[in-house]
């Protein structure tokens, strides 16, 4: 049994933090590889050591006379580390590092292994506090020329390398191009090299822990105390973070998902919680009829009625035709026997929608076109749905109860989902109105 391990900000963002990790970690000794994110937030309004390096980055490559700020903010990113070296009662220092990473500020190496020094010494501390192996991520995970992930060379090399060694820490978030330079990933990305050592060392599992107890089936912002998921699909994920809701970064999913490992997400300052897992399929029955439901306000709507339509062959793609020349992605494209309705967003089309309607015109001469804004998109998602009849039945009536008008439609032909767009203003009642329904009136 191997799992990797991956700790996000907050779980190691002091001396505290990292000794709560430490006990996660002896606790269980199947977990031996393990990717540290850099030390994040201790407190609301306090800073993550990522964005004061971009910051202290930023004053080292100014032209005019920056040297009074740089001095002061790579003493803080110091003092960060130090701190934490000091509270672990360690015997390290990092002078020498802090000296070569000072010298290659000063040579303006660049914003990427500005960045990435942050989980470089961060990877550093945590091998010397467990004991383990530390292997520089610029080693072992590869960049193209683009900038995108080399994942056959990744893979190689760093399946290699772990398949000698016992317990080891890869710190998060970078690696190197071909030019040997170092290239991160989009923030968040200690999330994709967790998952990409965890496809290469072939994990039983991948658990990644942060600061909460996996995913909720609504966003708290918005029903109160909801309830957490246990298992979630991998599809199902998808359509909920496409929505918004994000614990994950996106891009760690392929890389464990093509390998069939489970993500187990967990709860640092709660380690007694399950979590969520994250899995390609499971017979094991859902708790409630839906896993989650999760939205996005602020789109808009152009209907467009044309009688015979549906026998006019290329109305649909001239019309697309249209957005697309004018740089409008679309979000939703709901349809009738005479009518299509497209769903984008808001603040993309406003500026357009003369030239756009203009356009749709000259494209198919609508009968008719209609505007709406101000909406809202809700997706109920939950592979409980298929199995159970009268899902949407029990949706619209709820939401009817609330005085919620629904706009629109749409159940996707996996019936994993239903998406249904509503007026802004009606957004918060209607999520509390279907998180009702399915979870609280059945606890
Ligand atoms: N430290 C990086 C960030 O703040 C990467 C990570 O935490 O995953 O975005």
């Amino acid at each position: 049994m191997k799992k990797v391990v991956k700790f996000g900000g907050s779980s190691l963002a002091s001396a505290e933090q990292f000794k709560k990790v430490g006990r996660i970690i002896r606790k269980d000794e199947t977990r031996r590889y393990v990717v540290p994110s850099a030390p994040g937030k201790r407190t609301p309004d306090d800073t993550k050591v990522t964005d004061m390096l971009y910051s202290c980055y930023g004053q080292a490559i100014l032209e005019e006379d920056s040297e009074v700020c740089f001095e002061e903010q790579f003493r803080a990113i110091e003092e960060r580390y130090n701190s934490i070296i000091e509270g672990l009662d360690l015997s390290l220092s990092l002078e020498e590092e802090f000296k070569t990473i000072r010298t290659n500020f000063s040579k303006k190496i660049g914003r990427d292994y500005a960045a990435s020094r942050g989980e470089y010494l961060n990877g550093i501390v945590m091998a010397a506090y467990l004991g383990y192996e530390f292997i520089d991520a610029a080693d072992v995970i590869f960049f193209d020329e683009k900038g995108n992930l080399d994942i056959e060379k990744t893979d190689t090399i760093l399946s290699e390398r772990l398949e000698r060694t016992e317990r080891a820490v890869i710190p998060g978030f970078y690696g190197s191009g071909p030019d040997g330079r170092i290239r991160t990933f989009s923030r968040g990305g200690s999330d994709i090299t967790g998952s990409i050592v965890a496809k290469a060392v072939h994990a039983d599992m991948y658990e990644n822990w942060t600061d909460v107890s996996g995913f909720l089936i609504a966003d708290p912002r918005v029903v109160k105390n909801p309830k957490p998921i246990d298992v979630i699909t991998y599809r199902e994920l998808r359509e909920l973070s496409y929505m918004g809701a994000t614990v994950l970064h996106e891009d760690a999913i392929f890389p464990v998902r093509k390998e069939g490992i489970p993500i187990n997400i967990r709860n640092t300052n709660a380690p007694e919680d399950k979590g969520t897992l994250i899995v390609e399929d499971t017979c094991r029955k859902p708790r409630f009829v839906i896993t989650g439901v999760a939205g996005k306000k602020d789109f808009a709507s152009i209907t467009i009625e044309k009688a015979m339509m549906n026998s006019e062959v290329g109305f649909c793609k001239r019309v697309l035709e249209v957005f697309a020349e004018n740089n409008i992605s679309i979000e939703h494209m709901p349809s009738g026997i005479d009518t299509m309705t497209i769903f984008v967003h808001q603040d993309e089309f406003e500026e357009k929608e003369q030239k756009v309607i203009a356009g749709i015109h000259r494209a198919v001469e609508p009968d008719f076109l209609e505007l709406e804004s101000d909406l809202a998109l809700i997706a109920v998602v939950g592979r409980g749905m298929r199995a159970t009849r009268g899902t949407s039945g029990r949706i619209f009536s709820a939401l009817a109860h609330a005085n919620v008008n629904v706009k629109m439609i749409d159940q996707g032909s996996s019936e994993l989902n239903i998406i249904i767009g509503v007026r802004n203003h009606d957004f918060n009642a209607a999520i509390n109105a279907i998180y009702d329904i399915f979870v609280k009136t059945m606890i």
